[in-house]
């Protein structure tokens, strides 16, 4: 098939197979890309004028974890210095500044902490709704669950059940990376199996708790490894229960290098640069077809690279993220509050609506 046909395939909301995207990722200029992705944008969303914006905050339960992620800056292994577990007393102040600032959702993540049991996020989610009863929960993600799962020797619905009882009201896609065993045996030697984590979405899917899909790139991956990951997605998105919120969006972001060990040992990989950023968020926009929103990734490319996503397939810029940690510590530096985040979609040429987790504008 030629570049023309898979441009008309890609309108007509067809699937795609690996090689196709391949040959698209390789082929296809990039504003040819764009004006696709923008296409499909306008066919998902109908009204494209309007870019959505949350306010919510990232708070680290741990950073206490044995997965040994070889691009993680931020974790301490158990036996470590340097280790902590956020108190009660903290997340209290957390909440109450993001309050202040308007928002109401915690973006709970951590690291697998051998010393935390099913009970205490029980524990602790009960009591931040109890406390706190307008809070949203976006928390953990597949690779918390199935290691709380295995550890507790219960399903992942036994878990997930568990975990919504408490307060949780959404699921992160972290710890997706690339979904390909290859690559996660040697990046993230400690954390679940590319089937492991589609099965706790599958689950989560089934429990109609909304969820997120996610994939970090530009490291040791191919590209069809990448293209495989998006497939993988839309295949599962396509068992989602009919009426069920499956994955609201997809975030595409760029790996982070600095100081990991990933990069000492790989000192040859280059991070994405731009072009490839908003040719795989494009690609993205094609392939995934039943998947509604996707939110760009200024936090690792940037404000600039992100508007010009906007018009590449993106409807979405994401949080003002206090205090993200993960990416931070290994090289993402850009940061921006509510004013800004409006301001650079308003640039852009967009009308910005601030939205809740569920994708739902609320200004
Ligand atoms: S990325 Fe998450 S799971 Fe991996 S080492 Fe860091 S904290 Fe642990």
């Amino acid at each position: 098939m030629g570049l023309e046909q898979l441009y008309n395939k890609a309108l007509r909301l067809e699937d795609f197979t690996i090689e196709e995207l391949v040959f698209l990722y390789q082929n296809a200029p990039t504003p040819d890309l764009m004006a696709l992705g923008h296409e499909l944008r306008k066919i998902h969303k109908r009204d494209d004028r309007y870019v959505g914006w949350i306010i919510d905050r990232n708070v680290n339960i741990t950073n206490i974890c044995v997965a040994g992620c070889k691009f993680c800056n931020f974790s301490r292994h158990p036996r470590e210095e340097g280790g902590y577990v956020t108190t009660l007393q903290e997340y209290r102040q957390k909440i109450k500044e993001l309050f202040e600032l308007g928002g109401d959702q915690l973006l709970l993540q951590g690291g697998l902490n051998p010393r935390f049991r099913l009970a205490d996020y029980e524990g602790l989610f009960s009591t931040l709704k109890e406390e706190f009863p307008g809070l949203k929960l976006h928390a953990l993600g597949p690779a918390e669950v199935a290691y709380l799962a295995r550890r507790e020797k219960l399903t992942y619905r036994q878990t997930l059940e568990r975990l919504i009882a408490a307060g949780l009201d959404s699921l992160p896609g972290a710890g997706a990376e690339i979904l390909s065993d290859r690559v996660r045996r040697q990046v993230s030697p400690g954390k679940c199996s590319a089937e492991e984590w589609l099965e706790v979405m599958r689950v989560a899917h089934k429990l109609n708790l909304p969820t997120s899909a996610t994939m970090m790139f530009g490291f040791i991956e191919t590209i069809e490894e990448r293209m495989l990951h998006l497939i993988l997605l839309r295949d599962l998105q396509k068992q989602k229960p009919e009426g069920h919120y499956g994955f609201i969006t997809f975030v595409p972001w760029t790996f982070q290098s600095d100081g990991t060990e990933l990069e000492r040992e790989h000192p040859e990989i280059r991070e994405a640069s731009a072009d490839e950023y908003v040719r795989m968020l494009a690609i993205a926009r094609i392939a995934l077809n039943n998947i509604e929103n996707i939110q760009t990734s200024w936090l690792t490319v940037g404000k600039e690279i992100a508007q010009i996503t906007l018009y590449g397939g993106a409807n979405d810029f994401g949080s003002i993220m206090i205090e993200e940690n993960v990416v931070s510590s290994a090289g993402a530096h850009y940061s921006m509050n509510a004013g800004q985040i409006q301001e650079a979609i308003r640039e852009a040429g967009f009308i910005p609506r601030r939205r809740n987790q569920k994708y739902e504008f609320i200004d």
